[in-house]
């Protein structure tokens, strides 16, 4: 790959011009890839190949003693390319343009966000630990923790998401029992579908007071709603980021892939086992998600100004009995003092209640023309859906309610398109209820 140009000494990684140092979003096209590499593309390629020709059988081995860590890398020493379940350019590079958004040392890109989740708690946990986490979390991830582990020795404890969060998990780390056998904490935030909060940071002074001296406690954060515009868990003291990048990362509705985020020493554990599991993400859906990653912050300061438009015009509606919407927390809440120390913006996810219950939500849902009618989230089109019956539908009826989701409840996901038209359509669909 590498060709002997005088470009060549020039810095693929540099993040600083004569001291001034670059943002993110201006790297997103260029970092990490040289054009010389392949023919003057000014895009990377898609590197769509099983396996990768060494130069010498010496190669060979070196790269596969770093890749299985057999032993540690001479100085300026990289790993080569091998085969695509290891490592393959495109991933690479998208790896390398993921890591300046959240600032952290190394990432790993996964073919789901569950894969990235599941992948990242097995090389973390082993038989006989407690995983402590915040609910509600994604119906995926609850049934991974509550039905899954548990077959393999892990066992889940809840704590809930909102203000209460750092005393109730305080609470629970109190107890030796506990204590002695937490391995990881995994909290989500905001919590879908209520946009409830937890506070990272004293979470992980809490996982730093009640560590016992030889184990750490792990902070993993699913970063998918504001992350990684809004919300950069690492800087309050995360270990590790996850993301389901087939929302706001790829952003399009056209691919699913996940992201995990931390520092070399534990990337290197979730990419050992991304290899042995084969959870990487194949080199076309990295090429994609190179192509987001241009416009990722164009995307979400559009979803998130159009948000705002949206949460104002539904909080003054006769037919709107609440909304939930980070933009609208005031100084009052206790939520806001977390607001404003972890989140950057209230991003685009909004959810309300209806005036009356399912009949109503359905009437609505039933009539709007632009917002699709679709579980998911982060897209450039706007998607609307029912917590209760579609995305939570698998939750226990009376911990649903406990959490806030009840038959009257509409989670929007706000898109790109003029937000005066998205009101338009919101008026129509609620006249007709
Ligand atoms: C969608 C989602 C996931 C799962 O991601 P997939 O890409 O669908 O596997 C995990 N966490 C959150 C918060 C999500 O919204």
């Amino acid at each position: 790959m590498n060709g002997d140009t005088n470009r060549s000494d020039k810095d693929v990684h540099a993040t600083e011009i004569n001291g001034h140092p670059l943002r993110p979003e201006s790297l997103m096209m260029g970092y990490g890839y040289r054009p010389d590499w392949s023919q003057g593309a000014v895009k990377c390629p898609i590197f769509q190949t099983s396996t990768f020709v060494f130069n010498s059988a010496e190669e060979g081995k070196a790269f596969f003693e770093l890749a299985y860590g057999l032993r540690k890398a001479e100085p300026k020493e990289e790993m080569g390319l091998i085969y695509s379940r290891l490592n393959n350019p495109d991933l690479e590079i998208l790896e390398d343009r993921l890591k300046l958004w959240d600032g952290a040392e190394a990432a790993g890109v996964f073919s789901s966000g569950m894969s990235a989740i599941s992948t990242t708690l097995l090389a973390f946990l082993s038989p006989g630990d407690l995983i402590l986490h915040s609910e509600p979390v994604y119906g995926g991830v609850d049934f991974l923790l509550k039905q899954i582990l548990p077959r393999f020795g892990i066992r889940p404890v809840a704590f809930p998401a909102g203000d209460g969060a750092p005393a109730a998990l305080e609470k629970l780390l109190l107890n030796r029992e506990i204590r002695g056998k937490t391995a990881m904490i995994y909290i989500e935030t905001p919590a879908n579908p209520t946009n409830a909060l937890v506070d990272i940071a004293a979470c992980a002074a809490l996982a730093d007071q009640y560590r016992s001296p030889n184990r750490r406690i792990l902070i993993a954060v699913d970063n998918t709603f504001l992350g990684p515009l809004w919300q950069h868990p690492l800087k309050h003291g995360a270990d590790l980021v996850l993301y389901s990048a087939t929302k706001y990362i790829g952003g399009h509705s056209d691919l699913i892939a996940g992201v995990c985020l931390g520092s070399t020493e534990l990337m290197g554990k979730v990419k050992l086992m991304r290899t042995i599991l084969g959870t990487m993400a194949s080199p076309w859906c990295g090429w994609l998600l190179l192509r987001s990653l241009e416009t990722l912050k164009l995307r979400m300061t559009s979803q998130m100004k159009n948000a705002r438009y949206v949460a104002n015009y539904l909080a003054d509606h006769p037919k709107v009995e609440r909304v939930y919407y980070l933009g609208h927390l005031t100084a009052e809440d206790p939520q806001h003092a977390v607001y404003r120390k972890q989140c950057l913006s209230p991003g685009g996810m909004i959810a309300f209640d209806i005036v009356g219950g399912e009949a109503e939500a359905f009437r609505f849902l039933n009539h709007l023309q632009i917002f699709r009618l679709a579980v998911s989230l982060g897209g450039t089109e706007s998607l609307a859906e029912h917590p209760a019956a579609m995305t939570h539908s698998d939750v226990d009826p009376e911990e649903r309610i406990e959490m806030g989701i009840t038959e009257q409840m509409v989670r929007l996901s706000i898109g790109v398109e003029h937000p005066e038209d998205l009101i338009a359509d919101l008026e129509q669909a609620l006249a007709a209820v």
